[in-house]
């Protein structure tokens, strides 16, 4: 790797309260302030590092959301869509709730939250577009989502939204990289561009399994991936 872009989830950050929901709001109370000074004295060192944030995508905070994002210099903003209200359905500490839930009507709220996540245009990348498959939960076969998923990423085309390939589904109890392939074949086919990401919570994730997203990409056809810096969009050959 000759870069890597940090993105911390905003809710983190005492700045970001009130911009997700209450329960998110007790977990943390870390200064973003002290975030970007670390990255911005790295760049200092020379270090190849960019600024990025993972900002939640709740429809009622839009303005709110917009004001935060608006305050930073960042080089990417990736949305993503982790609540379905106060359900944290990717937490463990939530993951029972999946039970008492009806899976298709969960994936059709999920998807609806996130075709409004990418119309509101607050956001560079999507990030994990099919992170609500996380702990293995699945429509049933006679439920086909195949419509829903190539409207979403019609939508990000229409939008002009970077797609993001997370590894970090492979190392969730789903055990499967984000996105399944039937919806790569979809970034592939309406031309979407790419990111490739590790959504590493630990030094140790950093660029895990890279070379097999990049295959995977590949193999759909997919030609180049897009890098970021101060939101100006850079193509890398994937050739
Ligand atoms: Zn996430």
């Amino acid at each position: 790797m000759r870069e890597i872009g940090f993105s911390e989830h905003a809710y983190r950050f005492r700045q970001a309260r009130g911009l997700l929901n209450s329960q998110a709001d007790a977990m943390y109370d870390e200064d973003i302030e002290e975030y970007i000074a670390t990255i911005k004295a790295a760049r200092q060192m020379g270090l190849p590092v960019r600024l990025g944030i993972e900002m939640d995508y709740v429809a009622s905070r839009e303005a709110g959301i917009r004001d935060f994002l608006a305050s930073f210099p960042w080089d990417y903003i990736i949305g993503s869509v982790h609540w379905i209200e106060d359900w944290g359905f990717d937490l463990p500490s939530h993951a029972h709730e999946w039970r008492e839930r009806d899976v298709v009507d969960v994936y059709y709220t999920y998807y609806e939250i996130l075709q409004q996540a990418i119309r509101s245009q607050l956001f560079d990348i999507i990030g994990h577009f099919d992170v609500i498959k996380v702990f293995g939960y699945r429509p049933p076969v006679n439920i086909n989502m195949s419509a829903v998923y190539e409207s979403t990423v019609r939508l990000m085309k229409d939008y002009d939204t970077v797609f993001e390939i997370s590894t970090a589904g492979l190392r969730k109890p789903v055990r499967e990289i984000y996105p399944a392939m039937d919806i790569l074949t979809l970034v592939a086919k309406h031309r979407l561009p790419v990111v490739v990401s590790s959504d590493a919570h630990y030094p140790a994730d950093v660029g895990r399994d890279f070379e097999l997203a990049l295959q995977l990409a590949r193999d759909v056809g997919i030609k180049t991936v897009v890098r970021f810096e101060n939101r100006q969009r850079y193509y890398e050959d994937l050739s």
